[in-house]
């Protein structure tokens, strides 16, 4: 049985790997951006990766490359010559604030940093992450990297309570209840972001959106394991939620581990 502590090491290292399996860290960004996740029996520490690796990329990270850190961003576990990565203060200042939150992603997605520089407010394109773009998302207005308390501070203060925080000309910030979630935040607001790149391009920037009385009327149908063909089936419970895409990308990145 592994211990707590390098499951969620190496559930971290799997999400960086994610991260990049899935375009948001890969290419010139390849080195850039971090998932963390606090260790669920000592909520004031988060395993992260950090700097200092030979080959410093996420999709090489292996659960021993994570580091730990508490929530004033200073490392309490790591192999030696480790750092935590430079933007530690906007995790550790997440978690400080939103005790809900138990993961959070960071990565620099293409998309997502043009839309924030054209100061375009992502609205819902598709039906992946429409919740994440439903109202419009705050925007910390600095593209200045995140390297102290005070700047972690005012990112987590942006925030507030949203899923998802845009860092102006730089990137993005998603949290979760879990990795999962948080990952899955970030996929699906690059992919909103990239639908209303095209939207743009295709019909400039006062470019129709998912009405939201449509949305509303998808909130109000009928649940799905209450439906009377599936309802048996499902034993009147609501169906877990569907994590195939982050799980079908975990495997993938996982095998060499
Ligand atoms: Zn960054």
């Amino acid at each position: 049985m592994p211990s707590e502590l390098d499951d969620v090491k190496y559930q971290v290292a799997v999400a960086n790997r994610v991260l990049a399996e899935t375009g948001l860290a890969t290419g010139v960004t390849a080195s850039f951006g971090h998932a963390s996740m606090r260790l669920p029996s000592d909520p004031g520490r988060f395993a992260i990766k950090g700097r200092g690796y030979e080959l410093d990329v996420l999709e090489r990270m292996r659960p021993q490359d994570m580091v730990v850190c508490d929530l004033d961003g200073r490392k309490v576990d790591g192999a030696p010559g480790l750092t935590p990565c430079y933007e530690i203060k906007m995790h550790s200042c997440i978690y400080k604030v939103r005790p809900d939150v138990q993961a959070v992603v960071h990565v620099h997605p293409r998309f997502t940093v043009v839309m924030s520089v054209l100061q375009e407010t992502l609205v819902p394109m598709c039906p992946e992450g429409i919740d994440l773009v439903r109202h419009p998302l705050p925007v910390y207005p600095h593209n200045k990297l995140i390297l102290t308390e005070e700047d972690g501070m005012e990112v987590a203060t942006e925030l507030g309570g949203h899923k998802a925080v845009l860092l102006l000309g730089h990137g993005a910030a998603t949290t979760g209840a879990d990795l999962t979630e948080a990952v899955m935040n970030m996929y699906h607001l690059e992919e909103q972001a990239r639908m209303n790149w095209y939207a743009c391009c295709a019909a400039g920037p006062q470019h129709r959106r998912i009405p939201e009385e449509l949305i509303a009327e998808s909130d109000n149908r009928t649940a799905i394991h209450e439906l009377p063909h599936l309802k048996e089936l499902f034993g009147g419970v609501p169906p877990p939620p569907n994590n195939g895409v982050y799980l079908h990308y975990a495997d993938l990145v996982s095998r060499d581990l």
